[in-house]
């Protein structure tokens, strides 16, 4: 039997870390965590309870229902995928949207929502095997993974893919708002005071900028035999 590993995929934003985790979990029959929907199911909690906003951010009552957001990934068996559910609402679709976009990173920076969700994200079983995404996993979540990535792609790229994602699901969006939007994401997520986002020491660089999706794949099967091989 191979050693179930864990495998840690952080990076910026909209470089396709999530649908590359994916497929390698599906790969190898692991677990897949999307850490960022986590945390933006949590900005969904907040917006509709009017917690955050364009104006204003009322984190002590963040801080006192922080233990009664309840997030679970639960299979689609039509779709074939997993699907992020706030408090048993199915809120996938939701939690993709400029909106919650636009306000994750205030709700991120919380101390505190940063410890409950990393206390979630270690509690998943890990005997299985695992591939979770996001921007602290290989230096916070798992320093020990077996394998770490950390994923960077051109501006251009990055929004292009965006734009297109959004396009196929029928949201009109300004091409440049995209971008300033990626931009600030960037800049909030690597210049918070804590966990920002960073290379761990031990990470591989993936600069996809200019490589398909079955490219990528060669590219970490080769890493993932390495390991298992010892080299
Ligand atoms: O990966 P995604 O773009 O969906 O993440 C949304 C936001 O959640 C990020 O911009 C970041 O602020 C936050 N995040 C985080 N730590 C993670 C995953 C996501 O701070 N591990």
């Amino acid at each position: 039997m191979d050693k179930k590993l864990i495998i840690a995929i952080d990076g910026y934003s909209s470089c396709g870390k999530s649908t590359f985790a994916r497929l390698i979990a599906k790969e190898l029959n692991y677990i897949f965590i999307d850490s960022g929907a986590m945390y933006r199911a949590v900005t969904l909690f907040c917006m509709r309870k009017n917690y955050i906003n364009f104006r204003s951010l009322n984190t002590s009552a963040i801080l006192s229902e922080i233990k009664n957001i309840r997030i679970d990934f639960v299979f689609n068996p039509d779709l074939n995928e997993y699907e992020t559910f706030l408090n048993s609402e199915n809120v996938e679709k939701e939690i993709r949207g400029m909106e919650v976009t636009a306000h994750v990173s205030k709700i991120s920076q919380i101390h505190e929502v940063r410890e409950r969700m990393v206390e979630l994200q270690r509690q998943i079983s890990v005997s299985e095997g695992i591939v979770m995404d996001g921007r602290d996993i290989g230096t916070v979540v798992f320093p020990h993974a077996d394998i770490k990535i950390f994923m960077t792609a051109s501006l251009d790229i990055r929004a292009k893919r965006r734009h297109s994602e959004l396009k196929n699901k029928g949201v009109k969006i300004d091409f440049d708002e995209i971008k300033r939007s990626i931009i600030a994401r960037d800049i909030a997520d690597e210049n918070r005071d804590i966990s920002p986002l960073r290379r761990a020491d031990d990470a591989i660089v993936l600069d996809n900028s200019r490589m398909t999706v079955d490219e990528q794949m060669l590219w970490i099967k080769q890493i993932i035999d390495n390991k298992r091989n010892g080299s």
